[in-house]
C-alpha cells in the first residue's frame, strides 16, 4: 500500500483593492453579469467574465428553469460560448463572484464539479491554464492557476487504457 497527499495552491487577497488593474477589471465585468442572471428559483445569482488573448470579455450567469435540471450554471455557459463561438482566441482568465440578497457571501463562490469538468476540457483544448479569480464582492479574492489544482482526480480520457482489438 502507498499513501498519497495531494497539495494546492493558491493565492488569497484580501480583497478586490490588493488585484493588478486587468485583474480587477476583470473582477468588475463579473459583477456586471451578475445582472444578467435569471435565478428566480435560487435567487443565487452568479456572474462570470472570461478575459480572452485577444482583449475580448465573454460573460456568463447563471440561467434557471422552472423544469430546475435544464438550467446551467454561468461557467458553462461562458465556457460553451467561448468553444462555440471563440475557439481560437485563448482563455487567459476567469473571474467568478456571486451574490444574493438572501445572506451575506463571506468567501469567494467556487464552482461546481461539473464546470471544473468542463474547464479542464478547455484548458486541454487551448492547451494552456486556465487561471480562476474567484471572489465574493466585499470578501477576499482566491487566484488559482490552473484547474489540476481544484480537481486532481478529473475524468481524463489519459487514464483509459485501449484495449487491444
Ligand atoms: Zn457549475
Amino acid at each position: 500500500m502507498t499513501e498519497h497527499e495531494i497539495k494546492i495552491a493558491f493565492k488569497e487577497y484580501d480583497s478586490l483593492e490588493e488585484l493588478t488593474p486587468t485583474d480587477k477589471n476583470l473582477c468588475a465585468e463579473a459583477e456586471k453579469a451578475l445582472a444578467t442572471s435569471h435565478s428566480p428559483y435560487s435567487k443565487f445569482r452568479v456572474g462570470v467574465a472570461l478575459q480572452l488573448q485577444s482583449g475580448k470579455i465573454l460573460y456568463g450567469s447563471n440561467q434557471e428553469n422552472v423544469a430546475y435540471p435544464s438550467g446551467l450554471c454561468a461557467e458553462r455557459v461562458a465556457l460553451f460560448n467561448w468553444g462555440a463561438n471563440h475557439l481560437n482566441d485563448p482563455i487567459v482568465s476567469m473571474a467568478v463572484t456571486a451574490h444574493t440578497d438572501d445572506f451575506e457571501l463571506l468567501k469567494p463562490v467556487t464552482s461546481c464539479g461539473a464546470c471544473l469538468q468542463v474547464m479542464a476540457e478547455c484548458e486541454k483544448m487551448q492547451n494552456s491554464p486556465l487561471r480562476m479569480l474567484l471572489y465574493c464582492i466585499n470578501g477576499p479574492v482566491w487566484e488559482i492557476n490552473g484547474i489540476q489544482s481544484l480537481m486532481p482526480f478529473m475524468f481524463s480520457e489519459e487514464r483509459l487504457v485501449q484495449l487491444p482489438l
